[in-house]
C-alpha cells in the first residue's frame, strides 16, 4: 500500500482500478506480486504478445500494400521479435522466480536486448535499437494501460492515472467511465484541475512520479478532498475511504438543500452567485445548483476538442444552446482563451514560444487573427437573441486591446445588419482583470468597461510571477497574498467609483474560506463551479456585510500571507450554524 499526497484539485473520494496512460514515456518501477497473482501476470503477458503481435501483422499487411516489401520488412522485424519463444520464455523465469509484475519482468528482458544490439559491430542490427523500443512501448501498452485515444471509448470505470492531461485531452475523455484522477503534475488553479472540477471527478493533482508508482489494474484510491491517493489500499483502508465517500455524498446532499434558498447575508444583502460552465449542458446543471446566471462561460474548450476550426454555425448553435438552457438568465460568455496549456489542434502547431503564459494568447491571438476573430464573435451575438447574453474579453493590459476588441466587435454588429442578421445591439460589453496592469488601471477600463470580472486565477499567476500550472512552485501559489488582496481592492472600489460591476470568477470564488473577505471588499457578484455554490451560499447566510467589512480592513493592513489565512480560518471557523438568515 502506498499513500501519496499531492494537490486536492476536485472534492469526492474516487476508487477504482487504475488505468495508466502513456507509460511508455516511463521507467518502470520494480514491482514484485503476491505468489497468488503471478499465473495473472503470465496471463496479461501472454495476452500483451499475442496482441502486439496481432497490431504488427495488420500494420505489415497494409505497409506492404502502400510502400512495398522493402518497409513492410521492418514489420516483418517486429513480428518475428515478439513471436520469438525465447522472449517469452525470459520474461515468464523472470516473474516466476523474482515475483517480478509482467510490466517490470519484461521491461528487464527488453533491456538487456538493447544492450545486446547496441554492442554489436553490425550497423543494420545497431539500427534495430529504436525497433526495441518501439516494440517495448507496444507490448507495455498492453500491458499496463491504453492509449490516451482510448479514453474516449472506455468500456468500464477506472482512475486514470496519467503524468499530465491537457484540457483538451481531459474534455475529450468518456466521462461516463472515469472516476477520479491522479496527476503528476499541476497546481491547484491549471486547468486540468479547473475541468475536473466542473466535470465532478474528483482529482489529485502534483503528485510527483505517481505514473511510475501504479500499474494498471490495482486499485486506487483518490480522496480529491484531501488530495491523496492511496495505492494497492488494504481492506480497512477501503472501507474508511467508502465512509469518507459516503460522507461526502451526504454534505453534498446538506448543501443540496439551500439550492433554493436565497444568497442573502444576515444584514440583507443579496450576493449574486453564478456558474462557470465550459459546456452548454453545464448551463442546466448550474441552474440546478442554483446559479442565478452563467457567469464565465469558457468558449474554448468547444476548439480543444476538435481537430477542425468550429464553423460559424457550430459556434453559434453551441452558444444559443447554452444561453437557452439558461432560461433568461444572464450568460457572461467570454470570448476566446485560447494558448498557453489551452492549445487547440485545429490550430495548428504554433511557433515554440520560450513563456507561452507570456505569449502570443487569448485576446492578443484574436486580434492578430481577425478572420477567426470576427466569425466566433458573429456566433456569439447572434446566439445573444436567445437570452441575457453579455460578452467578456479576457486577458487585457492595455487600454488600446480593449478599445480595439470592441471595434472589431463593432464591425461585426454592421457587417450582421448588412446582412439583416439579427443580434442584440444594447449587449453589455465587459472584460477580464487578469493582469496586473488591468487592476491597476482599473479605473479606466472602469470607464470604458459595462462591467469588470476579476480572474483570479491569472492575476494570481501574474502578480506573483508564479505559474498556475507547476507544481513546483504551487506552494507559492496563494491568491490570499497580500499584493493580490491590494489589487482586488483596487478594482473593486474603482467598480464602486465609476458605476461598473465588479465580479469575481477565478477559483476564489469557490472557496467558502475566501467567501466573507471577497464580500467585505465589495464584490457581490461570483461566479464559480456549480458545485462550488452551495457551500459559499451557506457562508453568506451565516455572516453579515458588517462582519465582512470588518474582516477584510483587518486582512488589508496584513504584509504576510500566513498572517491572512490565519484570520480567515479563524473568521471561517467562528461562523455559527445557528445564525443563518
Ligand atoms: C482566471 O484566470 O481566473 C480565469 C477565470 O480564467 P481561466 O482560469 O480560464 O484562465
Ligand atoms: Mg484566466
Amino acid at each position: 500500500m502506498i499513500t501519496k499526497k499531492g494537490i486536492n484539485a476536485s472534492p469526492g473520494v474516487a476508487i477504482g482500478p487504475a488505468l495508466v496512460l502513456d507509460t511508455e514515456e516511463y521507467r518502470i518501477p520494480l514491482r514484485t506480486v503476491d505468489p497468488s497473482q503471478l499465473a495473472t501476470q503470465i496471463r496479461n503477458l501472454d495476452a500483451a504478445l499475442q496482441a502486439s503481435r496481432q497490431e504488427v501483422q495488420e500494420l505489415r499487411v497494409a505497409a506492404t500494400r502502400k510502400l512495398g516489401d522493402d518497409t513492410a520488412g521492418i514489420f516483418a522485424f517486429h513480428e518475428q521479435f515478439i513471436a520469438d519463444p525465447r522472449l517469452r520464455e525470459q520474461v515468464v523465469e523472470l516473474i516466476q522466480q523474482r515475483r517480478y509484475s509482467a510490466a517490470y519482468a519484461f521491461g528487464q528482458v527488453m533491456n538487456q536486448r538493447q544492450k545486446l544490439f547496441r554492442s554489436v559491430a553490425d550497423p543494420y542490427l545497431k539500427e534495430r535499437v529504436r525497433d526495441i523500443f518501439d516494440i517495448e512501448k507496444r507490448v507495455l501498452r498492453h500491458i499496463l494501460g491504453r492509449t490516451r485515444e482510448d479514453m474516449t471509448r472506455l468500456t468500464e470505470p477506472v482512475v486514470v492515472v496519467a503524468a499530465d492531461i491537457t484540457p483538451s485531452q481531459a474534455i475529450s475523455l468518456d466521462r461516463r467511465h472515469i472516476l477520479g484522477f491522479a496527476i503528476n503534475v499541476g497546481g491547484p488553479t491549471s486547468h486540468m484541475a479547473i475541468i475536473s472540477k466542473l466535470l465532478g471527478i474528483p482529482a489529485v493533482v502534483a503528485l510527483g512520479d505517481i505514473t511510475s508508482d501504479v500499474s494498471g489494474g490495482e486499485t486506487l484510491i483518490v480522496d480529491g478532498t484531501a488530495g491523496i491517493v492511496v495505492a494497492s489500499p488494504d481492506p480497512e483502508t477501503i472501507a474508511r475511504y467508502q465512509e469518507r465517500q459516503r460522507e461526502h455524498e451526504r454534505q453534498v446532499a446538506r448543501l443540496r438543500t439551500l439550492r433554493d434558498q436565497p444568497a442573502v447575508t444576515r444584514d440583507g444583502v443579496a450576493i449574486e452567485l453564478l456558474a462557470n460552465i465550459e459546456v452548454p449542458e453545464e448551463a442546466a446543471a448550474a441552474v440546478e445548483a442554483g446559479a442565478q446566471g452563467v457567469g464565465l462561460y469558457r468558449t474554448e474548450l468547444l476548439f480543444l476538442s476538435s481537430t477542425r476550426v468550429p464553423t460559424e454555425e457550430q459556434q453559434y448553435e453551441t452558444y444559443r444552446a447554452a444561453v437557452e438552457a439558461a432560461a433568461g438568465r444572464p450568460v457572461i460568455i467570454r470570448t476566446l482563451d485560447l494558448g498557453a496549456d489551452k492549445l487547440a489542434p485545429a490550430l495548428g502547431a504554433a511557433p515554440h514560444e520560450h513563456n507561452p503564459v507570456l505569449g502570443l494568447r487569448s485576446l492578443r491571438y484574436c486580434l492578430l487573427h481577425l478572420d477567426l476573430f470576427k466569425t466566433h464573435l458573429r456566433a456569439i451575438l447572434r446566439a445573444s437573441v436567445a437570452g441575457d447574453v453579455r460578452i467578456m474579453f479576457p486577458m487585457i493590459a492595455t487600454v488600446m486591446e480593449l478599445r480595439q476588441a470592441k471595434a472589431t466587435l463593432a464591425d461585426v454588429m454592421e457587417d450582421l445588419d448588412e446582412e439583416g442578421l439579427a443580434f442584440r445591439r444594447d449587449l453589455p460589453i465587459g472584460m477580464m482583470v487578469e493582469t496586473p496592469a488591468a487592476a491597476l488601471l482599473a479605473p479606466a477600463f472602469a470607464r470604458e468597461a459595462a462591467f469588470l470580472s476579476i480572474g483570479s486565477n491569472d492575476l494570481t499567476q501574474y502578480t506573483l510571477a508564479v505559474d498556475r500550472g507547476n507544481e513546483r512552485v504551487a506552494h507559492l501559489f496563494s491568491a490570499h497574498n497580500p499584493a493580490v488582496l491590494r489589487l482586488l481592492h483596487r478594482v473593486a472600489r474603482a467598480g464602486r467609483v465609476y458605476g461598473c460591476e465588479v465580479s469575481l470568477c477565478g477559483e476564489m470564488a469557490g472557496a467558502p474560506l475566501y467567501t466573507q473577505l471577497l464580500l467585505g471588499l465589495g464584490l457581490r457578484r461570483l461566479s464559480m463551479a456549480s458545485c462550488d455554490i452551495p457551500a459559499v451560499k451557506q457562508v453568506v447566510r451565516r455572516t453579515t456585510l458588517a462582519a465582512c467589512r470588518a474582516l477584510a480592513a483587518r486582512v488589508l493592513k496584513f504584509d504576510a500571507d500566513r498572517q491572512v489565512l490565519n484570520t480567515l480560518r479563524d473568521a471561517h471557523r467562528a461562523l455559527d450554524p445557528e445564525d443563518e438568515s
